[in-house]
């Protein structure tokens, strides 16, 4: 290994420390702040204002706790392909695949199998930590052992299945196109990006949850009458049974053509009263109106581009330093995979703040346009602070971990917006 590739490694060590204790910092800091800054418990300010009561003290613990499972991942995502490469692991499975198999696609198809396996099983202890023991502790899911290791495993499953076709599709083209690969994988990934958002309502969706139209046909009658007025005739309402696994609110609007949809969970419905409930519609209305499904597709497949010219360069690059001191000397050997997720985890890190910064735009708009339609912001602003509240969110967060991790605004800025946005009454 020349010496370029281990000052690239240490800087990288150093950058993702520096940032760790940054976020571990500011969040504690701004906990601080809001303690001082909220401590009522939020009797309504005014006639119109709503306004945001004080978070509770496991609001605040649960934060930290988000912060400390976060930087355990982040450094997993790097020292765990790191692990796969330097101990020739990657190296070796691909071997022992190639030793029995001559035809590329199974081998492609092996790999990723053995790789996705070995890795539930390094993830398996934080994963089950923070998607099922921490939940518990703080009161958040209902769900119970059985469910969580289903669904773990099926999406096990889905990453062997998926992995394989995108992972044999890349390096196909690594191989045939070794210089342009990166544009033709950026061209691939428009109808792959709308392939998975036409199908996954459809068949991937009901693999883990059941989805039905409303129950209540009094409130899907309401809702209906209300998207008519936004435009939007006939379109396929459904909620989904998701108190058996979370206590937490949640709606949004998924799909394209006909597989498009506004999804209510049975939570959402339960926990809301109707007009709170027609001001989560509003805003998934607008994002439904606005076309932010397509958007988002065509932000991610610029990410791609931008993405798979930057994560082949710097792979290309690491390739040249290491030497064989990883088993390969190729990029289109399949060992190299672990070498192509360190640089695909450094660009989405890189760019995080970018692709969260346009995604809070597009919910300020959904916003907006909520308000617009059912002109009550004071429904507008107390369904925000239930459905952030019953998450253990808290109404402002440090600026890295706003940056990096908030993909819509914060709650205190959501309140101040549905307070104020009254355009109809100038
Ligand atoms: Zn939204």
């Amino acid at each position: 290994m020349k010496r370029g590739l281990k000052i690239a490694i240490f800087v990288l060590a150093i950058i993702l420390a520096g940032f760790m204790l940054s976020l571990a910092s500011t969040e504690s800091s701004n906990n601080s702040i809001l303690k001082s800054r909220y401590f009522s418990s939020g009797s309504n300010a005014s006639q119109d204002m709503i306004s945001v009561p004080a978070p509770s003290e496991k609001a605040y613990e649960f934060r930290m706790n988000t912060v400390a499972v976060w930087s355990v991942k982040l450094i997993m995502g790097f020292a765990v392909p790191m692990f796969f490469l330097f101990s020739g692991l990657s190296a070796g499975i691909r071997s022992w695949v190639a030793g029995k198999f001559k035809r590329r696609f199974l081998i492609i198809a092996l790999y990723c199998t053995a790789f996705s396996a070995l890795s539930y099983i390094i993830y398996l202890p934080i994963d089950f930590y923070s998607g099922f023991i921490r939940l518990h502790s703080y009161g958040l899911s209902g769900q119970t052992p059985g469910s969580w290791f289903s669904d773990s495993l099926k999406m096990l499953v889905m990453d062997v299945v998926f992995n394989t076709i995108i992972v044999w599709f890349c390096y196909t083209v690594m191989t045939k196109a070794p210089k342009r690969c990166w544009q033709y994988i950026a061209i691939a990934a428009l109808p792959f990006y709308i392939l998975m958002y036409y199908i996954s309502p459809i068949f991937i969706d009901p693999l883990f949850n059941q989805y039905t139209p409303l129950k209540d046909k009094a409130l899907e009658q309401e809702i209906q009458s209300q998207l008519h007025r936004a435009s939007i005739n006939n379109c396929c309402l459904l909620e989904s049974d998701m108190s058996s696994r979370t206590n937490q609110m949640n709606a949004y609007m998924t799909g394209i053509f006909g597989s498009k949809r506004i999804v209510l969970w049975d939570t959402t419905i339960k926990g809301l009263t109707t007009n709170e409930i027609l001001n989560v519609t509003a805003h998934e209305a607008g994002h439904y109106v606005m076309g932010h499904v397509w958007k988002s597709i065509l932000v991610n497949c610029i990410i791609v581009l931008v993405g798979a010219f930057a994560v082949i360069k710097s792979s290309s690059w690491v390739l040249s330093q290491a030497g064989n001191s990883m088993g390969f000397v190729k990029l289109h050997d399949i060992a190299s995979l672990p070498l192509l997720i360190i640089m695909i985890n450094l660009v989405l890190f890189i760019s995080a703040p970018a692709s969260n910064a346009i995604t809070r735009y597009t919910e300020r708009e959904a916003d907006r346009f909520a308000l617009e339609l059912t002109q009550n912001n004071r429904a507008a602003a107390r369904m925000l602070i239930k459905m952030h509240y019953r998450s253990l969110s808290i109404p402002q967060s440090g600026i890295v971990y706003r940056l990096w991790a908030c993909d819509h605004p914060e709650l205190q800025e959501r309140v101040d917006f549905a307070n104020s946005y009254r355009p109809w009454e100038r």
